[in-house]
């Protein structure tokens, strides 16, 4: 028996970005996921970075951790939301990722003399690490990052060009999805940035076989067919992509447009009608919420809720977990000044973040919080400003700080490991990836976990410093969370309230729709229980 020939699916975007490119990619990968197929992802990021882990979470948004420990786009968040897939390494591909291997080859005298140009050397880079994200799966769906038109995204297109030529046209798909926007003035829907865009793709020898156009409306016949004859494309292939409520409501929307049933037509694959059973209960459960939940989210951030984006998802799941809606409002820790502000949310978070901008006003939302006995949820920095809070307003030590914050702070509660402080200088090691964790009998994370050892994602390089951690015990802090070698503290808890919990790495990673992550149900769960205490 031969085995399957394995299939790629290429995403490119026109007109603008942020068209929901990922989004889009996702909910194609979970319509094939439901119809029995094993997919896989690769993001291509054509901009020169090696990874996004340097780069600032207002321009590009989070910093998006896989379980191996790599520092990825917020697309591979998408990714693992939608589908089974498994995020590593191989999923995420920047053009500074794939020049640094290329000229690594080069110094080491990989290429034999030869001269190292974009074609052949960078493209086959490109195809090799498109052929490694496609082993052992039926689908790999391939998404590239950027728009048509830009100058980085040349190599990775015509890469793409090429490989419809490798692996054989039948079994590739290319999906172009761009704007096609509705001008009020003239009423009228219109299609000409997206034929510019499906030119400047076919310009570079590629070929869209289906067109997803986003619009806020649905595409009447007439406007189908018009892109259909201009942009070369049969009119069934082209599929209205309709702004949606919700983003979940995308693989629905899509399979009711018969893009799954397109997409299998044109790589030649039989399946069965799509299994949507999950996907159609999880809509109907978010149509109906039972009430609303508002959680105050104080961060540096929060002009850019992409900077969040797992976070939100996470808190979005702990609704789903609660049969309720969840509404998050952004707070600008430096503007902070008046926390009565705060006096109405249900629950309130202080998420991951770096620097010591804005980290008085998070200290004081934590003391509210603490004090007004509101549930608090505290991630990474958040967890670590729990500690500095507690050591100063409990502990009674005035000047604790992370160094971080403060490097000569008398009081280092939150501190690098010895260890860590001998290659520092060069940088720093950042804690990154899948860490092994082992929780307290008889504390809310035991409690919500169900289970003593469990595994999460890490982001950081301070840690709860070990030498004040009979201190902070004495007065009342909860470690609730260690490595299972006892070094490492990764949650703390203090009793006496209802809900206020700080861990050091990142749950927010592990969070499906379908498979809400314990803490933000367990942390949702006490929002509603005030919710209806501020109601009564
Ligand atoms: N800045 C902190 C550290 O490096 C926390 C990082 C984070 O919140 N992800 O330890």
């Amino acid at each position: 028996m031969t085995a399957k020939p394995l299939k790629f699916i290429f995403v490119t975007g026109g007109v603008l970005s942020g068209l929901g490119k990922g989004l889009s990619s996702a909910a194609i990968g979970s319509l094939l996921e439901a119809r029995g197929l094993k997919v896989n992802f690769l993001k291509l990021d054509p901009y020169l970075n090696v990874d996004p882990g340097t780069m600032n979470p207002i321009q590009h948004g989070e910093v998006y951790v896989t379980e191996d420990g790599v520092e990825t786009d917020l697309d591979l968040g998408h990714y693992e939301r939608f589908t089974h897939m498994e995020a590593n390494s191989q999923n995420n591909v920047t053009a500074g990722r794939v020049y640094d291997s290329v000229i690594g080859k080069e110094r080491r005298g990989e290429y034999l003399g030869g001269t190292v140009q974009v074609i052949p050397h960078v493209t086959d880079e490109i195809k090799e690490r498109i052929h490694r994200a496609g082993e052992n799966v039926d689908i790999l769906i391939v998404e590239v990052g950027g728009t048509v038109g830009d100058i980085e995204s040349l190599p990775f297109l015509e890469a793409i060009r090429q490989f419809r030529a490798d692996v054989g046209r039948e079994n590739v798909c290319n999906v172009h999805l761009a704007l096609v926007p509705f001008i009020a003035a003239v009423g009228e829907l219109k299609t000409k940035p997206l034929q510019h865009s499906v030119k400047e793709l076919q310009s570079v020898g590629i070929a869209p076989d289906i067109i997803l156009c986003r619009t806020d409306r649905h595409l009447p016949r007439s406007v189908k067919s018009k892109i259909g004859l201009f942009c070369n494309v049969d009119e069934d292939a082209v599929v209205t992509a309709k702004d949606v409520d919700n983003i979940y409501e995308l693989p629905l929307a899509f399979n009711e447009e018969g893009l799954d049933e397109k997409i299998t037509r044109v790589l030649g694959i039989w399946t069965g009608a799509p299994n949507l059973g999950a996907w159609e209960e999880l809509i109907r459960s978010l149509k109906a919420p039972e009430a609303e939940v508002r959680i105050a989210m104080v961060g540096k951030y929060v002009d850019l809720s992409d900077a969040y984006k797992s976070l939100n998802e996470a808190l979005y799941h702990g609704g789903i977990g609660n049969r309720c809606s969840v509404k998050i409002d952004y707070l600008d820790s430096e503007k902070l000044t008046d926390t009565a502000v705060l006096s109405q949310a249900h629950g309130i978070l202080v998420p991951h973040g770096f620097g010591s901008r804005g980290t008085a006003g998070k200290i004081e939302a934590v003391r509210y919080a603490r004090e007004q006995k509101i549930p608090f949820f505290g991630i990474c920095f958040g967890m670590q400003i729990c500690v500095i809070e507690f050591a100063r307003n409990v502990a009674g030590l005035k000047s604790a700080n992370s160094t971080e914050v403060d490097a000569s702070t008398p009081h280092p509660v939150i501190d690098f490991m010895p260890e860590q402080r001998e290659i520092e200088g060069t940088g720093g090691t950042m804690r990154l990836g899948g860490y092994p964790c082992s929780l307290r009998e008889g504390t809310v994370a035991h409690s919500a976990y169900g289970t003593f050892d469990i595994s999460e994602r890490h982001r950081h390089r301070y840690e709860f410093n070990p030498e004040y951690r009979e201190r902070l015990e004495n007065a009342g802090l909860m470690l609730s969370g260690s490595s299972p070698d006892g070094k490492l503290v990764e949650v703390v808890e203090i009793s006496d309230h209802p809900w206020f919990l700080g861990s050091q790495f990142h749950p927010e990673f592990k969070s499906t729709p379908f498979a809400p992550h314990p803490l933000f149900v367990s942390f949702i769960r006490a929002a509603r229980s005030r919710s209806d205490g501020l109601e009564h």
